[in-house]
């Protein structure tokens, strides 16, 4: 699993810091960062365990007949297991 780094978070607020910028620009910048960090947190959502925050290993099936994906986790602290999620292959 790759890990995830605060790391950027950091640069935009001290490029915003040296750097003034108009109000709408700021609010863009936002816009932009708190999309990327909804999609980070569905990503980890979905790669570590909601009970204990371990890693999770996952599982994909592919279903070529019926044209589907079926991916699944499980916990390899807790066992705990993920909701299955599926897809068309379309
Ligand atoms: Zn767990």
């Amino acid at each position: 699993m790759s890990a995830v780094t605060g790391g950027g978070d950091m640069k935009v607020s001290e490029f915003i810091e040296n750097y003034p910028q108009s109000t709408e620009l700021v609010a863009r910048i936002e816009e932009i960062r708190s999309e990327e960090n909804r999609r980070r947190d569905l990503v980890q959502a979905f790669s570590s365990c909601a009970a204990c925050g371990g890693a999770l290993s996952l599982a994909v099936q592919t279903d070529w007949i019926r044209g589907l994906v079926e991916e699944s986790g499980e916990c390899q602290d807790c066992s705990a297991k993920t909701p299955r999620r599926r897809y068309g292959l379309h």
